[in-house]
C-alpha cells in the first residue's frame, strides 16, 4: 500500500484539525466539507487501502470505526437529529484518497439519497 495524506496525518507529518483519537482509531474534520460536520474517521494501527481489503479479522476494527463515529455524535448532541455515515469504495464509489476511512457528515438535510 502507498503512503497516503492520511499516513502522513496519522503520523503528525501534515496538519489536520484532529477531534477524536483513541488507541485504535483518529477522527480529523475533512479539509473540503460537504456539510457542516465533515469528519473522517480512519484506522490508526492498521492500514487498508480500500474496504475491499478488510477480511473477516478487521470486523472488531471495522465495527470501532462506525463506533467512534456514532460515538462523537452523541457526545457532541446531534445524533438524534440525525447523520450520514459513508465508506466510499475504489474508484467507482468515487474515492480518491486510498486509506480506508469513514465519513461522518452532519449539520445539514441529507437530501440527496444514495440508495
Ligand atoms: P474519498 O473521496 O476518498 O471518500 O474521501 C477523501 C476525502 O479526503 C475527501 O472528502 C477530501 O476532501 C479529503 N481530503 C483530501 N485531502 C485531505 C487533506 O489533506 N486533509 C484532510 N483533512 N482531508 C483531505
Amino acid at each position: 500500500m502507498t503512503d497516503t495524506i492520511f499516513d502522513k496525518i496519522i503520523r503528525r507529518e501534515l496538519p489536520a484539525d484532529i477531534v477524536y483519537e483513541d488507541d485504535d482509531v483518529l477522527a480529523f474534520r475533512d479539509i473540503h466539507p460537504q456539510a457542516p460536520v465533515h469528519l473522517l474517521f480512519v484506522p490508526k494501527r492498521k492500514a487498508f487501502a480500500t474496504l475491499n481489503d478488510c477480511g473477516e479479522a478487521d470486523a472488531e476494527l471495522l465495527g470501532k470505526l462506525l463506533l467512534a463515529a456514532s460515538s462523537y455524535a452523541k457526545g457532541e448532541g446531534f445524533a438524534e437529529d440525525g447523520y450520514r455515515c459513508v465508506i466510499n469504495c475504489n474508484r467507482g464509489g468515487g474515492q480518491t484518497v486510498f486509506y480506508l476511512h469513514v465519513h461522518l457528515m452532519a449539520g445539514r438535510q441529507m437530501a440527496e439519497r444514495m440508495v
